[in-house]
């Protein structure tokens, strides 16, 4: 058999693919078992309670999750973020909760002219699909002035204040239950200052962050 008639034939029939967390080949699905073993999954569905909103995570920010979050969101491998979003969809048919609207925290406008996708935004399009929640646009943020990762949690605070808007009017959303989803939490100072953009607003929605990962500081 030519090679190209190989490569046609692969493209229609697939007979493997690559784990989304170290690349192995696989015959099926999205990840090899030792990636699947070494995710430490958030089992007991502990959560941290804020003034303003519950925030679930999904998994630990250890092992291989690490691999596929930076495979998602450096290496832009949506096989990644489709494998993510399922995470999510699965953690939220376990809690339980039902949510009339979806949305997330953006990253900043720069970023996504210059990455060409926005992450989170991407997470939600594959819950919306699985779930059918809606997905609500209505924050933008116009740029941190720092990378978050080299910061103690005092500068992380000062770093996001005044960074995210609400783009959209949301008096509609009085008495709603409105989940926000982000990749990693560390010291939620975004998350908080995202839904203090929202509470300001509107302070009768209901909302509930929900991440992927939480660091282990
Ligand atoms: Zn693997």
């Amino acid at each position: 058999m030519g090679v190209w008639v190989e490569k046609i034939l692969n493209l229609v029939y697939p007979t493997f693919t690559n784990c989304v967390g170290c690349f192995e080949k696989i015959e099926h699905g999205k990840i090899c078992p030792s990636c699947l073993d070494d995710i430490s999954f958030n089992k007991t569905k502990d959560k941290k309670s804020f003034e303003n909103f519950d925030a679930y995570y999904a998994t630990y920010y250890s092992g291989s999750i690490k691999n596929i979050l930076y495979n998602f969101k450096v290496h832009k491998d949506f096989k990644s973020g489709e494998f993510l979003g399922e995470i999510l969809r699965d953690y939220i048919k376990d809690i339980g909760v039902k949510f009339d609207y979806l949305t997330y925290v953006p990253r900043d406008r720069d970023k996504i002219k210059k990455e060409g996708f926005d992450q989170s935004y991407f997470l939600c399009k594959v819950l919306n699909r699985s779930l059918n929640i809606p997905i609500l646009k209505i924050i933008t943020c116009k740029g941190k002035k720092f990378d978050q990762k080299q910061m103690n949690m005092y500068s992380r605070e000062t770093n996001v204040k005044g960074k995210f808007f609400l783009t959209k009017d949301i008096s509609n959303l009085t008495g709603k239950n409105l989940l926000i989803i982000d990749d990693v939490s560390t010291t939620y100072s975004t998350l908080k200052e995202v839904s203090n953009v929202i509470r300001k607003t509107n302070d009768k929605t209901k909302l509930t962050i929900l991440t992927i990962a939480k660091t282990l500081i």
